[in-house]
């Protein structure tokens, strides 16, 4: 009997979480019925996202169970099926959950063209992250060539593709992002024109700087005071693109609103949230053109792959509080 361990929610968590918020399962791997298959799962994408399906109430998307196999979006493969679409050797993206072997009937899994980019990349520029960044900035923000953009979390999954779609839109490019190491990267790899590190810098004393005539659009990934400074220094017309906000996820404390948001009003400016599973329909006409840009090496897909299978799923989630990932985090499992 071949084992499928499984990490699954056991309890809410206050702040940051903790080991003992998860339990570790064992199950049979299961059999396929009718119109099912089995995969192997290989990557395990690790998202801020997790963070708030942890948590009582709904957001997007229902809250995890307790008790449940904790959610998450995985690349693997079908290791035995009795589903007409899929068959055994498919390379498959879907909702597999943080556990080795995965029971599906289709519903919402991809297959993967590895002759493209290798299954992980399908987690990172080819994926939701690239996805999040591209609807993001061409749909919502609808930004245009010589516009200046500002991206916090630029170091990122998200963010880094951000700065890579909006240098190749003409943009001038404004990154924000922890520490100098991340700094150099974004600047060196991930499009942007400036660097601000905003754990050493004064941030409306930088955008002063690098940005004299104001900021046109903001895509923020992490909220908070970065938000706040960031609105001090909006350009006419100016847009803000709300995709998450890091640094509120883990607060016991209803966070501050936004003190600066009269801003918006002086600015003519707007500010408008985005759920990338809004753009389901038009994922393969976005995905041909990052794999366009991916292949002609003007896209840059950079993957963080931390190893020690589904047990090290706990502290590996906890990598993207402490900012240690650059790039999209991924856990792999050893399948393949
Ligand atoms: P990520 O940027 O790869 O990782 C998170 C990064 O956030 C860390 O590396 C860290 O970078 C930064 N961070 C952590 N704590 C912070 C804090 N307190 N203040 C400021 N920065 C902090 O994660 P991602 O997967 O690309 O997600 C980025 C954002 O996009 C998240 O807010 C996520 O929820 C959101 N998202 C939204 C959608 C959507 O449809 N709306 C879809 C996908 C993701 P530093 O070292 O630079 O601090």
């Amino acid at each position: 009997m071949t084992t499928n361990h499984q990490i699954r929610l056991a309890r809410r968590p206050v702040g940051l979480p903790t080991a003992d918020d998860w339990t570790s399962t064992e199950a049979e791997v299961p059999e396929p019925g009718p119109g099912e298959f089995v995969v192997a799962v290989s990557h395990l994408s690790i998202d801020p996202a997790m963070r708030v399906w942890m948590n009582p109430g709904a957001s997007y998307v229902p809250p995890v169970e307790i008790g449940a196999v904790m959610r998450a979006g995985a690349t693997g493969e079908v290791t035995a099926s009795r589903h007409p679409g899929f068959a055994v050797g498919d390379h498959v993206y879907g909702n597999f959950g943080v556990q080795e072997y995965a029971l599906s009937d289709g519903e919402g899994v991809d297959r993967l063209d590895l002759s493209l980019a290798p299954a992980h990349t399908y987690l990172g520029a080819l994926g939701i992250a690239g996805l999040t960044a591209y609807f993001g900035l061409l749909d919502v923000a609808r930004i245009k060539p010589g516009e200046v953009v500002v991206v916090s979390g630029a170091a990122g999954a998200v963010g880094s593709v951000v700065g890579q779609i909006a240098r190749i839109h003409g943009c001038r490019v404004i990154g924000i992002a922890g520490g100098p190491e991340k700094c150099r990267t974004i600047v060196e790899e991930f499009g942007c024109d400036v660097a601000i590190d905003y754990k050493s810098e004064n941030l409306r004393d930088a955008l002063r700087k690098h940005a004299p005539d104001g900021v046109d659009v903001y895509f923020d990934n992490v909220g908070g005071k970065t938000l706040d400074s960031v609105l001090t220094r909006l350009a006419r017309g100016a847009r803000i693109v709300i995709c998450g906000s890091m640094s509120q996820y883990n607060a016991t404390e209803r966070p501050p609103g936004p003190a600066n948001y009269m801003a918006l009003l002086a600015a003519r400016a707007s500010m408008t949230g985005m759920v990338v599973f809004d753009y389901e329909d038009r994922y393969p006409q976005a995905s041909a053109e990052l794999a366009g840009w991916l292949k002609d090496g003007r896209l840059r897909s950079r993957e963080h792959i931390a190893e020690g299978g589904v047990r090290a799923f706990p502290e590996t989630l906890l990598k993207l509080f402490s900012g240690e990932n650059t790039g999209k985090l991924i856990l792999a499992l050893g399948n393949g």
